[in-house]
């Protein structure tokens, strides 16, 4: 493995911090033990990683680097050792906030179990569940505490016991002394894992794990409002973690279905609805459907296309609040396409009592005499 901060990142020497910051985030995902569930080699990679970074996104230590190389000048400027991997928790914090998707993994303290992934689930809407709220079932694939040993990942009649080579802290420190002074720095015990203790004889069950993969479906309440795109947190509802440690989150992202008629404007529904040409100068009398049930709509003599009626409370419920938006309908008055011949005449019998001058666009007088003899 390279010892080249710079090449580590897969940046040049003379990268941005903000360059940096990308490809240690990309980096940093794709090696994220979360995502790479026992795999020691993405591990070790994600944890060189983090120690490039810290020294790289910090323009002191990047400058010493530069000038001194790596080997352990990054402590130089830490002299009370809170060590390559100190700042590691508050690193991802920063990037994914406390509780994000990638918020497993953290852990409690330096010998607590750490804390369960967070998972993510879609729940698939119909447009009224969206609209009014429902009670809602999602899947997922999880992990569960282990029954046969209780979480604790030890074998029945074993015990687990505190790490011999960290005293149970999960970090082993190591002193050197050196021209400018003492310096300290501290690693995640190999031999625990940073958890402080072993289990001897494990699980058979859980392979010493403490908790097994299983599909588990919850019913989630969907309040009455939301719509595509967001986002409902379940504390608790995501996997447990190893030997104990607690559950992480479960992410509920919705996807509400579109409706044939109504589209979604905030909390109000739009509906663009067709009447005819007569209807339109006549006026007309419907019974309009909207999500509540019918109700009249009288359509006033003289109507213009766009003209919004408004049923007031017959939209969406805000969302955690109170009331609900309205049903604009907007009328869209539809020129007829497939006059017969009779209708033309009339038409035009029209457009003269009125004194409209009408110039037919297909060339008119001649063309009618045609389509007549079809
Ligand atoms: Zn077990
Ligand atoms: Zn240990």
């Amino acid at each position: 493995m390279t010892t080249d901060y710079y090449e580590l990142l897969e940046v040049t020497q003379t990268a941005s911090a903000e360059e940096i910051k990308r490809s240690f985030r990309r980096l940093a995902v794709q090696y994220h033990p979360d995502k790479n569930p026992d795999n020691p080699e993405a591990e070790a990679k994600f944890k060189e990683l983090a120690k490039a970074y810290e020294t790289l996104s910090d323009a002191e230590r990047r400058e010493r680097y530069d000038r001194f190389g790596p080997d352990e000048s990054i402590n130089i400027g830490d002299p009370f050792g809170t060590g390559s991997m100190g700042g590691l928790g508050d690193l991802f914090d920063a990037f994914f906030g406390a509780g994000g998707s990638f918020g497993g993994g953290r852990s409690r303290g330096p010998s607590g179990p750490p804390r369960g992934p967070d998972l993510e689930a879609v729940a698939q809407l119909t447009f009224t569940e969206a609209v009014f709220g429902a009670q809602h079932d999602v899947t997922v694939r999880t992990a569960v505490t282990c029954e046969v040993c209780d979480g604790v990942g030890a074998a029945e009649g074993s015990s687990v016991s505190t790490c011999s080579d960290c005293g149970g802290t999960g970090e082993v420190r190591s002193v050197r002394q050196t021209m400018l002074g003492q310096i300290v720095s501290a690693s995640v015990c190999r031999t625990c894992g940073g958890q402080g203790q072993v289990v001897l004889d494990p699980c058979e069950e859980c392979s010493g794990d403490g908790r097994v993969v299983t599909d588990k479906t919850y019913t989630v309440d969907i309040p009455a409002g939301v719509d595509s795109g967001a986002t409902l947190r379940l504390t608790g509802r995501g996997a447990v973690g190893s030997r104990g440690g607690p559950p992480g989150d479960l992410y509920v992202k919705v996807k509400a279905a579109a409706h044939d008629r109504f589209v979604r404007q905030g909390v109000d529904l739009i509906h663009d609805l067709p009447i005819t040409m007569t209807q339109a100068a006549l006026g007309h009398h419907i019974s309009y459907e909207t999500l509540d049930g019918d109700e009249d709509l009288v359509i006033p003599k003289g109507t213009q296309s766009g003209r919004v009626f408004r049923l007031k409370g017959r939209g969406v419920p805000h969302l955690g609040g109170r009331g609900r938006g309205d049903l604009l309908v907007r009328t869209i008055v539809a020129t007829p396409t497939d006059l017969r011949p009779a209708e033309v005449e009339l038409l035009e019998q029209l457009a003269q009592l009125r004194g409209e001058e009408v110039v037919p666009a297909d060339g008119g007088l001649l063309s009618r005499i045609r389509s007549a003899f079809k």
